[in-house]
């Protein structure tokens, strides 16, 4: 199968994933590919101290996936407010899938999912999107930014 992304330089962040021809609307485009460790490993390991650890996803009550390794290509996916992929589990193995018709040429995005803590302000995003809230937090939490910036 013809790879759907390409990695290019980023605005965002140094480099990040670029659709590489169009892409409909829930196209699975790369698998996020990683370590599976248990939760319990989750919880004593310190490189997870706190709940921003972009690469660790929680695939179900047992087992978690760390994606920071070097062959994981798509952990060069950068934070988007208004993305157009999300992260998507099937069994223990996650894709990234578009959630939205992509051009090519576009950056694939999607929300990392921060939740809103005191040290929000530790992780700005550059993400460029009309609806961006200068902070990377997840979408649930972003009126709470809003506010405090009145
Ligand atoms: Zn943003």
């Amino acid at each position: 199968m013809k790879k759907l992304y390409k990695i290019k330089k980023s605005n965002i962040d140094k480099r990040g994933l670029y659709a590489a021809t169009n892409i409909k609307k829930n196209t699975k485009i790369i698998e996020y590919k990683g370590k599976i460790i248990t939760v319990k490993e989750t919880e004593i390991n310190p490189k997870f101290d706190n709940n921003k650890a972009i690469y660790l996803f929680n695939l179900n009550k047992k087992y978690d996936l760390d994606g920071d390794f070097k062959y994981n290509t798509a952990r060069l996916i950068n934070h988007s407010c208004e993305p157009n992929c999300e992260v998507d589990g099937v069994g223990l193995k996650l894709w990234i899938y578009s959630i939205k018709d992509i051009k090519k040429n576009d950056e694939l995005t999607y929300d990392y999912g921060f939740s809103f803590d005191k040290d929000y302000r530790d992780f700005p995003c550059r993400c460029r999107a009309e609806k961006c809230v200068g902070y990377i937090v997840n979408s649930q939490s972003r009126w709470r930014i809003k506010k405090s910036k009145r």
